[in-house]
């Protein structure tokens, strides 16, 4: 039987795709539009997002597109009200698509295009779906289904599953134009007036991206002028503009689903919650459900992981979608009250995700970083060649990672190796020593800088990280049967892989 049938190919349903391709299972990826999106639409990446496309080797070609910002600025009555750091980096949704694409391609993916997903039905076994594309209505059956396919999904039709919200909608108007302005070009600008709110965010080149969002709404497609006088009233004093690039108006009600998952079928991205594109979150949050689900998926598929493993997909991502729904209302409606600094931040620096309440976590009370908390990044020598590698380096494939931090050859490694038996297909273990003499060790942290981050410094600990590079377990390493126990309920059925395309 096939794996994973991806429905829609936006930025959610391209991640799910890329990620399963690597982690080696069979995928197929729709999409009922004929062409891809020349839209610019979101324009925001979260450095996380960075992060996690370094893991999968477009890192480079998304930093040549985007263009980085350092800070935002909201000013209300023409004075900086607000000024907050951000590591973002501002780049056209379809610039992305279009890089996310062609790595797919390099893993021998192809987006079928004009093929549109009409009705699903699954048992316990097996999704069955029907199909209607260039070769007529065509059916096919796969172990799992992931509607990415946006606001208006097809999938969460057929699932029956209630897309809630306010009934209020907000309304916004969009620009990618050239601006001759001094506004310093390395973060993003706001101008907060009662019932309008309007952004600058730099993109590559000379060019803006202008939002501007009215509580009254926009009666029609929006023209220059109304991003000139919308931003002459900010204070903003521009010397001239260009022809616009892109122009759109986008009228968006926060909703998120009752439910992402029914069964073998799941939703992410804009098909399970919609934000506020001045929020910055609605291609990174649907970006972060595709990794959180697809390593999920494949080691479901190929080691056949606990339904635990599975089911958590919902409840975290539920979780981030709830808290995030509550924190994204219109800026417009808030102006500049005293939650202005924390929605920036959220919206512009990522907001802080936790699955510490995750069945897919072994809770424990630890020093951090805890378990549900992201893994920090750090460098490590690879002990005998010295080449340097890093923690997210070492995370990028389907494997967890367990880091163990000894100051000693420890009796316990030794037994911990021999404990883990067959889940080393699961977890790749290195033993990382500040010491070269230590014997048995796979990394070095000759600066002991790792060793502080991980507040591994007293005696040895187990660090297991996610392959979505967020801490699954951790605590002295003479408990590490806690870890066994833990890997076991997830992992314990684990089967031979399933036929692996490719080896991640
Ligand atoms: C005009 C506009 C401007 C926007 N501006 C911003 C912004 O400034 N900032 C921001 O954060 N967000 C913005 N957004 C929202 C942002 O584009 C979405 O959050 C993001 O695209 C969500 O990605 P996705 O992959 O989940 O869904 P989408 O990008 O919507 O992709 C869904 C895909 O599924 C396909 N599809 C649908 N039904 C089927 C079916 N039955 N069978 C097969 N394929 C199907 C569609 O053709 C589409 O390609 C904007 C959206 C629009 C439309």
């Amino acid at each position: 039987m096939a794996g994973t049938l991806v429905v829609g190919a936006g930025p959610t349903g391209l991640v799910l795709a890329l990620q399963l391709a690597r982690y080696g299972v069979p995928v197929r990826l729709i999409d009922a539009a004929y062409t891809p999106t020349v839209e610019s639409r979101a324009a925001v990446l979260h450095r996380r997002r960075l992060q996690l496309f370094e893991r999968m080797e477009i890192g480079e070609a998304v930093l040549e597109l985007g263009w980085p910002c350092r800070r935002v600025v909201a000013y209300s009555d023409r004075k900086p009200v607000v000024s907050e750091d951000a590591d973002l980096l501002t780049l056209p949704q379809n610039e992305l698509e279009s890089a996310l694409g062609e790595r797919l391609r390099a893993l021998d993916v192809k987006v079928e295009r004009g093929v549109r997903l009409v009705h699903l039905e699954q048992d316990a076994a097996k999704v069955r779906v029907y199909l209607r594309g260039p070769d007529g209505e065509t059916s096919a059956e796969y172990s799992y289904v992931a509607g990415c396919d946006g606001a208006e999904s097809t999938v969460r039709h057929i699932l029956d599953i209630p897309f809630a919200g306010p009934q209020h909608a907000a309304s916004f108007a969009m620009a990618d134009v050239a601006v001759d302005v001094d506004l310093p070009r390395d973060g993003i600008a706001l101008f907060l007036a009662p019932g309008n709110v309007a952004a600058m965010l730099p993109l590559r080149g000379d060019l803006w991206r202008i939002i501007l969002e009215r509580a009254s709404g926009f009666d029609a497609m929006p023209s220059l002028d109304d991003f000139r006088s919308a931003l002459y009233l900010g204070g903003v004093q521009a010397r001239g503009y260009g022809e616009p690039r892109w122009l759109a108006n986008y009228r968006t009600t926060r909703r998120r689903v009752a439910a992402m998952a029914k069964g073998r079928v799941f939703l992410a991205g804009d098909a399970a919650h919609v934000h506020s594109p001045l929020g910055a979150l609605g291609m990174n949050v649907g970006i972060a459900d595709a990794e959180n689900l697809a390593w999920k998926l494949a080691l479901t598929y190929r080691h056949g992981a606990s339904e635990t493993l599975l089911g958590s997909y919902r409840t975290e991502r539920e979780a981030v979608a709830m808290r995030l729904s509550r924190l994204t209302g219109s800026f417009a409606a808030a102006g500049a009250n005293r939650k202005l600094r924390e929605r920036l931040r959220e919206a512009f620096v990522g907001p802080q995700i936790g699955y510490a309440r995750s069945a897919a976590v072994s809770p424990g009370r630890t020093p951090p970083p805890q378990p549900g908390t992201r893994a920090p990044d750090g460098v490590l020598i690879r002990a005998g060649g010295g080449a340097e590698t890093s923690i997210f380096a070492l995370a990028s494939s389907l494997r967890h990672l367990l880091l163990i931090f000894t100051y000693r050859r420890d009796q316990f490694v030794h037994e911990l190796l021999v404990a883990l038996g067959r889940l080393g297909e699961i977890v790749e273990t290195c033993v990382v020593a500040r010491d070269a003499a230590i014997g048995g060790a796979h990394l070095l942290d000759p600066t002991g800088a790792v060793f502080r981050t991980y507040g591994a410094e007293g005696e040895p600990q187990y660090v297991l990280i996610r392959p979505d590079t967020f801490v699954a377990a951790r605590g002295a390493l003479r408990d590490y049967r806690q870890l066994l126990a833990y890997l076991r309920e997830l992992y314990e059925n684990a089967e031979a892989p399933a036929a692996a395309s490719r080896t991640p």
